[in-house]
């Protein structure tokens, strides 16, 4: 389990984080839903340790990230597939699989062979350039290159961004199915409220930094005033 208690964090004179607590269990998506600037992907980072908390600290089960190295954090198996997916262009599929597996104890064949039977479009692709691939095939690249390493923990940050309608639907569905079958603990950040509490088990809402609303995620679905003011799902 992912405990946050209390964080705040500060770029300067930006308080990106403030006082924000949370919870995310095996087995359950956990939606972090907020327009731009809410500080969604703060938290991820901060969580990841690529960025420093002023306040308030972050577990793992029983073990606090906090001033741990991002090193160490992977160790402990957490994956982050950050906002706009960081492949590589340059290198083909595989290549960008095996870096996934570089500060693994995993067996790379191995794990390039549970990788292309879980997605088996990146099989087909493995030889292809990732410059060559669909938005939808990257992030399924992304997300196959955060799983080679068999983590316990998987932070998505904007999946669905610049996906077709479709695409994003079918990604939603592969990530609740992933962290049902894996068992995984999965905090998925999304501007793209609907999609994201249609698999979601749980959801938290933030807005300038703070929470403004968290439990489950039908209950946040359902709550017209959060639906209107933060996000953006009036029709
Ligand atoms: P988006 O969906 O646009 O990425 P977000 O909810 O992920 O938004 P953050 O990117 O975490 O929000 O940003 C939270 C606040 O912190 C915003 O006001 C943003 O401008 C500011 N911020 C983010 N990164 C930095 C940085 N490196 N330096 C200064 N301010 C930053």
């Amino acid at each position: 389990m992912i405990r946050v208690n209390d964080l705040s964090v500060s770029y300067g004179a930006v308080k990106a984080l403030r006082n924000v607590s949370l919870e995310a269990s095996p087995g359950l998506v956990t939606a972090v839903l907020g327009a731009n600037g809410a500080g969604k992907t703060t938290l991820l980072r901060t969580i990841s340790g690529l960025v420093n908390p002023v306040g308030g600290d972050i577990h793992l089960g029983d073990t606090s990230l906090l001033r741990m190295p991002t090193e160490e954090i992977c160790r402990l198996g957490l994956a982050h597939v950050p906002e706009g997916r960081g492949v590589i262009e340059e290198l083909t599929v595989e290549d960008n699989l095996r870096l996934g597996a570089l500060a693994s104890k995993v067996d790379i064949a191995e794990g390039l062979e549970a990788q292309y039977a879980q997605f088996p479009a990146l099989g087909d692709r493995r030889k292809k350039y990732c410059a060559t691939l669909s938005g939808g095939e990257r992030q399924m690249l992304a997300m196959a290159r955060a799983l080679i390493a068999q983590p316990r923990v998987l932070l998505l940050d904007e999946p669905s961004l610049g996906l077709a309608p479709q695409v994003t639907s079918d990604l939603m569905k592969l990530i609740l199915r992933l962290c049902e079958s894996k068992n995984l603990t999965v905090i998925l950040v999304e501007q793209n409220a609907k999609g994201a509490l249609r698999i979601a088990h749980n959801a938290v809402v933030l807005h300038l930094g703070a929470v403004v609303a968290s439990g489950d995620a039908q209950t946040v679905a359902a709550d017209e005033d959060l639906r209107r003011y933060y996000l953006g799902l009036v029709e």
